[in-house]
């Protein structure tokens, strides 16, 4: 008997039309968009996995909590609504709302700089998601990654390819000298090597090195139940754990924390810092906050987002909610996997990651397989997917040459409870046909070059 896969645990009370396109009606508009999906108008589009950030539907719970929410500027029930669900699921009793995760980590990472007291700060990541990077770099300290190797080995699967390698870590802690690491940054689940989870017992090592060094452990949750859910699926001491149990457990493992509520809060827009006391840290960041998000019980959010945003905090950890989630992610990943397209093994909490490198080889990563492999699977059915590769990582700003990414990926992300399997099935049906026609791709080249964020801006031509 083979295990039945949990149908979605909700039924949909409110609708919103979607429309297929024809093929002629696509080719126009790729053409006006300069071949950059970015520059679509979503009406364009059919299906889109763009992104799972802010992108969810609301529950008729959270509905309903946009009612009720208090627009009050100073004192709003909201926050402490927020600050009350944030401090009972991560155990840390001081929040900062801010309007999403990286203003959250523009409030925080300069404060953390300030205390490091070093001229050439860095911080240590499994891996730094983009905005955090630039954070780090806009306060003017640097990001090295650590994460553990077998990330880049995308055929062979792995239980915990978010993982930081731990070695790495304690020589990167070496090599530049413990009062020089103004934070270790654990990003969970790690969105960059395709939503993959970070063990417990990675989490209780790098906390314990961090902690023994004096470091502040920053951990960076915008997909954390997802996490937890990986966690409790795998690793044999939270077999029978809570949801909760598990995200007390890693949240343990941390001094503060970054959130983007856009992923697992549910929410369609929010984010906050959490504390876990009054100490300069925080006061450092609430006096950020006045002075970019606003006052301390809003944080650039109107009392209903930060209503909807705790009520989302709360459903984002019930074991259905996520069974079904990552259930429908591996659904994809099966079905595509079982075409012979190469995607990351095992698929992670949030998308499907397709080795485009692999499956087009014949195209150098200057003409950007992962890019030419979204624009095709538009044309074939108005689905949005995204690059992550090389056309993503821009080129070395000291030589000017294209960078070479370790991998050339074409990311399809899931937005939470808004597309039905029926949904995931019409675009692996739309890869697959794609892929039986993988050799006749042509790679694209840029014809406008912003100088920075060249993805969402630049335009391109077939080559
Ligand atoms: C999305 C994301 C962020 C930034 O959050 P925004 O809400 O998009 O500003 C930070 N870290 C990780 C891991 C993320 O996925």
């Amino acid at each position: 008997m083979t295990a039945r896969r949990l149908p979605e645990p909700y039924r949909i009370k409110v609708v919103e039309r979607i429309r297929p396109t024809t093929r002629r009606h696509r080719e126009e508009a790729l053409d006006r968009a300069g071949l950059n999906l970015f520059s679509l108008d979503s009406d364009d589009v059919y299906i889109d996995l763009l992104t799972d950030s802010g992108t969810g539907a609301l529950s008729d719970r959270q509905w309903s909590g946009l009612l009720t929410g208090d627009e009050s500027y100073a004192g709003s029930r909201s926050f402490h609504r927020l600050q009350a669900t944030v401090s009972d699921l991560l155990g840390l009793p001081l929040t900062i709302p801010t309007h999403q995760g990286r203003a959250a980590e523009n409030i925080l990472f300069p404060e953390l700089v300030a205390r490091c007291d070093s001229s050439t700060p860095v911080f240590i990541s499994n891996f730094h998601f983009e905005t955090t990077k630039a954070h780090v770099e806009a306060a003017g300290a640097r990001a090295v990654n650590t994460l553990t190797p077998h990330a880049l080995d995308t055929a062979t699967p792995h239980p915990w390819k978010g993982n930081f390698d731990v070695a790495a870590l304690r020589s990167a802690i070496d090599e530049h000298g413990p009062a020089n690491v103004a934070g270790v940054v654990a990003t969970i689940t790690c969105n960059t090597s395709g939503g993959q989870p970070v063990s417990v017992a990675n989490l209780r090592e790098v906390s314990a090195i961090a902690r023994a060094a004096g470091i502040p452990v920053v951990l960076d949750i915008a997909r954390f139940a997802e996490n937890a859910w990986f966690v409790r699926q795998r690793e044999e001491e939270f077999r029978n754990s809570t949801i909760r149990e598990v995200v007390a457990e890693m949240m343990a493992c941390g001094d503060v924390v970054v959130a983007s509520a856009k992923k697992d809060g549910l929410a369609n827009i929010g984010g906050f810092c959490a504390f876990r006391e009054d100490g300069d840290l925080y006061r450092g960041a609430q006096q950020r906050c006045l002075l970019t998000e606003g006052f301390l019980t809003y944080g650039g959010l109107a009392g209903r987002d930060m209503e909807a945003m705790a009520i989302g905090l709360e459903e984002a950890v019930d074991l259905d909610h996520l069974t079904h989630r990552i259930g429908q992610v591996a659904h994809l990943g099966d079905r595509l996997r079982e075409g012979g397209v190469p995607i990351q093994l095992p698929t992670g909490g949030h998308a499907v990651f397709v080795d485009a490198g692999a499956l087009l080889p014949h195209l150098p990563h200057d003409q950007f397989p992962g890019h030419a492999l979204a624009c095709e699977l538009y044309l074939e059915a108005g689905v949005r997917s995204v690059e992550i590769g090389s056309l993503l990582l821009g080129r070395d700003p000291d030589t000017g040459e294209q960078e070479r990414a370790p991998l050339e990926l074409l990311r399809l992300a899931v937005p939470r409870r808004a597309y039905t399997n029926d949904h995931l099935d019409h675009v692996a049906d739309a890869l697959l046909d794609v892929a039986a026609r993988a050799a006749a791709i042509r790679g694209v080249a840029f014809t406008s070059e912003p100088p920075t964020l060249r993805n969402f801006t630049g335009r391109f031509r077939w080559v």
